[in-house]
């Protein structure tokens, strides 16, 4: 089975609530091999289609859902958000958000930060959501458009937890690219993704992003590209498998 980083629920504030269970993978303990060794759960790196589903399963399994339960993303590193019913695959999406209890919604990333959010709203059941941003996500805005999306929709309380990606001293990057970020996000997220020299820190642009939105995210495992043992690194490997990042709302509603 997968090895959680970190896996956490988030408990109901109010009788409408549904508590909200998540967890953070690496590379750890799961049946894939090789360079995707062993963590794996993306279908589209050219790994063993039947390790990678037992490692779906196990990645649902950590917050009670099945395989079947999961909705997926086929990541267009844009701002656009699928707002999912149920189980899938979602082409061309950066985010999703749902309503609906006993759906997984999963998060890739190997350099790229996987996060969640867990929205409770006042008298009506919560949303949840999975984004995947990478440097185009900072520039494109898609954390910023899903809190967006999930305060439009009545959200009163979120809730965010940051899986790993790789950090600025690791990856270096064009003046180009640098000069993108700068003149397209704020300057204490831009401050942040820039702050090693030459490089870009994706995860501190998107804890940046998440504070100016007043969201104070949980923070779970290190860097990708130097972490070998624990963590996929596309940077580093190239052919590799991904870890990712899982939010599943629970039935179980709390007597009133
Ligand atoms: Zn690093």
């Amino acid at each position: 089975m997968i090895l959680p980083l970190a896996s956490g629920v988030f408990a109901p504030v109010a009788p409408s609530d549904r508590p909200v269970c998540w967890a953070v993978t690496g590379r750890l303990g799961g049946y894939s091999v090789g360079e995707f060794s062993q963590g794996n759960i993306a279908p589209h790196v050219g790994d063993d289609p039947l390790a990678t589903s037992r490692n779906l399963n196990s990645l649902a399994a950590l917050v009670g859902v099945k395989e079947t339960d999961l909705a997926l993303m086929q990541a267009a590193h844009g701002s656009s958000i699928a707002r999912v019913h149920g189980a899938g695959t979602f082409p061309g999406v950066d985010s999703l958000i749902t309503d609906r209890a006993e759906v997984g919604l999963v998060a890739m990333g190997a350099d790229c930060a996987p996060l969640i959010f867990c929205a409770f709203r006042a008298g009506d059941t919560p949303l949840i959501s999975a984004v995947h941003c990478g440097w185009k996500g900072i520039v494109s805005g898609v954390v910023e458009a899903t809190i967006v999306e999930l305060r439009e929709r009545g959200a009163t309380h979120i809730r965010s937890v940051v899986g790993p990606a790789i950090c600025g001293a690791c990856y270096s990057s064009s003046t180009d690219r640098r000069e993108m970020i700068r003149s397209s996000t704020q300057r204490e997220v831009a401050e942040a993704v820039l702050r090693a020299p030459g490089g870009i820190d994706v995860r501190e642009g998107v804890i940046a992003q998440l504070r100016i939105a007043r969201i104070e995210p949980v923070v779970v495992g290190g860097c990708t590209y130097g972490n070998p043992e624990t963590l996929f690194s596309y940077r580093r490997e190239t052919r590799t498998g991904r870890q990712g990042i899982v939010v599943a709302m629970r039935e179980f509603q709390v007597p009133a």
